[in-house]
Formats: structure tokens, sequence, C-alpha cells
């Protein structure tokens, strides 16, 4: 078998140095244990901060050794009860092709009639982040007007059409037109192409000329900037991801700021973490919508465990559209 390694910490923005293939030793499963053949391996932009050595919410990867993150493989070994060869599972021994799990740390996958590689996507980790974003953060209701940036990902596609069918306004912004065309085309009632020429806070008061209710932020920056001017009173932005931060020191002026008072704007970050256990939730809700055709699902497919940190990388300059997955 073989595992990508962490060779060297990047300062700014990884490069493929800073990642090694290399063999790894796999034992034979233990009591409880599964081998498991990787079928598909997650990146997300969360993998930048674990390169980092410092302290985070997630531990940060280990220098020389397997780097891990979401998987869906297949058993082809069991010595737990419970799971079958042949069954399909999720699991956090990404970055390789094969792996010796507890069972413990094995979730089988939701009975819901899609094809596995959805759950590393928008009905798994990203799809329950932007629901609970949305709908428990920032308790953005029926009537209101959303903002949400990286409205082209994974996670920012999905926030565009539960905010849909739940009957707010969304507007969001992606990098190009093609890909504003795309997320119009899942239903947000207008696009800004942060890419353009016109200023950000321009673009935004144009699309909301009444004001914005609920900013998802998955940038930061700039766009952070643009929802503080425009944020409406009462306003709740759920700071979700920053983006724009994650390989690049400079700071951002936020000239609009002090709005935070007088519009009385409350921010709060989260963790997906925190929502897990309410994931049934999200479940019920996907699976109405599923049905009904008001959730699309969209892949960006790298083929190839060699192609893992190039996938990986594009994350940094757009290169997916909704989930950035690997095929092994
Ligand atoms: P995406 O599928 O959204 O991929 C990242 C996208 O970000 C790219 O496609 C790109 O789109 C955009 N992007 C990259 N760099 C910049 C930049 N400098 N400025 C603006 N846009 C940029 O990833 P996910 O859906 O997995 O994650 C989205 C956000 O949510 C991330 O910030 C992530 O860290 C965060 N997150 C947070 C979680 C939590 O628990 N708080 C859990 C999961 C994700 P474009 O072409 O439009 O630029």
């Amino acid at each position: 078998a073989r595992a990508w390694h962490l060779e060297s910490r990047p300062k700014g923005m990884p490069t493929t140095d800073n990642f090694a293939l290399k063999p790894i030793d796999l034992r034979e499963p233990g009591k409880g244990e599964l081998r498991i053949a990787n079928r598909w391996l997650s990146v997300d932009p969360y993998m930048r901060g674990r390169m980092n050595d410092v302290k985070s919410y997630v531990p940060p990867f280990e220098l020389g050794a397997p780097m891990q993150g979401g998987a869906i493989g297949e058993v082809v070994e069991s010595n737990a009860d419970g799971f079958a060869v042949g069954d399909m599972v999720q699991h956090m021994a990404g970055w390789r092709d094969e792996a010796v799990v507890k069972a413990s740390d094995v979730q089988k996958l939701p009975p819901l009639d899609v094809e596995p590689q959805a759950f590393l996507g928008q009905l798994g980790m990203p799809g329950i982040t932007g629901f609970f974003g949305l709908t428990a953060v920032a308790e953005a209701k029926e009537g209101e007007v959303v903002f949400v940036s990286a409205a082209a990902g994974a996670v920012g596609s999905t926030v565009v059409q539960i905010a849909k069918a739940r009957g707010m306004t969304v507007i969001g912004s992606a990098g190009g037109k093609e890909k504003c065309d795309w997320v119009r085309s899942l239903g947000a009632d207008a696009m800004i192409d942060y890419k353009s020429d016109t200023p950000l806070i321009k673009a935004l008061m144009e699309a909301a000329p009444d004001g914005i209710d609920v900013y998802f932020d998955n940038v930061g920056g700039d766009h952070l900037d643009a929802a503080f001017a425009c944020a409406n009173q009462g306003a709740r932005f759920a700071i979700c991801g920053m983006i724009d931060k994650y390989n690049v020191g400079a700071p951002t002026e936020l000239r609009y700021l002090p709005r935070l008072i007088g519009n009385r704007i409350r921010v709060q970050g989260f963790i997906v973490s925190d929502y897990l256990s309410r994931a049934g939730e999200f479940y019920e809700e996907a699976a109405k919508l599923l049905q009904a055709g008001k959730l699309r699902r969209e892949e960006t497919v790298v083929e190839g465990l060699e192609n893992m940190p190039d996938a990986f990388l594009g994350l940094f300059s757009g290169k997916n559209r909704g989930k950035m997955l690997v095929k092994l």
C-alpha cells in the first residue's frame, strides 16, 4: 500500500514538493479491525491548516508521517462484527490506497440512494456544514436575503440550494462567469464574479439593494468587508471559513467593521463537529430535496492517488465546481 506523507511544512501556498508518496506497511487486521480498499478520497481546505505546526481544532499533520482525511472504501477483509467483505464504509484514513482501521472508527454509509462518493461532499461533512451554518448558526429564515461566498464550492452550492428551498433570496459569489452561470442554474437569484473588474462592495450593493440579512462566509477578507458594508439591522454572519487567508498572511482592512455596532450584527464562527450529533435533521431535509429534484450535486473528480496533491492545491485556485474528489 502507499500513502501520501507530509514531507515539509509549506510557507504560504503549498507546492507538490511538500508531499511524498511512499509505501506503507499494512498489518493484518486484528480483532475488531477491517482492511479497507479506498475508492474515493477527499481533499478539503481545512487540510491546509493541518500542514502548519500550530495548535488548532484538529491536530497538525506530523512531518514524515502518512496524512489523514475523509475516505470512502470497500471492506476487503473483516475481523469485526457487523462488517462484511464488500461493505462500503466511510473513515478518516484517507490520502492512501489501503488502510487497516478499527471498526469503531468506521461509519457505514447513510441509507440514501446516491453514489457513495456523495457522502464526502454534499451529503457528508460539507453538506452538514452548509445546512447547520445557514439554519442553526445564522438562523436564516424564509424571506431573508442571504449572501454566500465560494458559492460554487461543496459547502457553498449546498447553502445556495437549501436557502432557495427554504424561500430565501440568495446572492452568491464565485470566481468566473462559468461558475456564476452554474450557481444561477442552481437557483441563486444573483451572482457576483469576484474576479471581474467591478469592486466587490459595489457589486454586492447592486445585487442586494435592500441589504443582506445573512452572510455565509467561506472566504473572509474583502468578502467579509463587503458583507459588513451591506448588512441590515440584526444581520447574522455564520463564519464557516476564510480561505482567502489560508495561504497568505497579509491582513485585509475591514473598513466597514464598525457597522457591527450600530446594525447590531451577530458574527458567529462554528465548526461542523458541533452539529454532527444532529446530522439526522440534515439527512431528513436532504432526502426530501433530493426526491423533489431540488438538490443538485456536482463533483470535480481527479483520477489516481498520484494526483492527489494537485487536487488539493486546486482548491486554492478554484479548479473545482462542487466537491473536489480523488477517485482511485
Ligand atoms: P470549496 O469546494 O468551496 O473549494 C474552495 C473554493 O474556494 C474554490 O473552489 C474557490 O472557488 C474558492 N477560493 C479559493 N481561494 C479563494 C480566495 N482567495 N478568494 C475567494 N475564493 C477562493 O471548499 P469547501 O466547500 O470544502 O469549503 C468551503 C469553505 O468552508 C472553506 O473555507 C472551508 O475551510 C470551510 N469549511 C469549514 C468547515 C467548518 O466546520 N467550519 C467545514 C467545511 C468547510 P472560486 O473559483 O469561486 O474562487
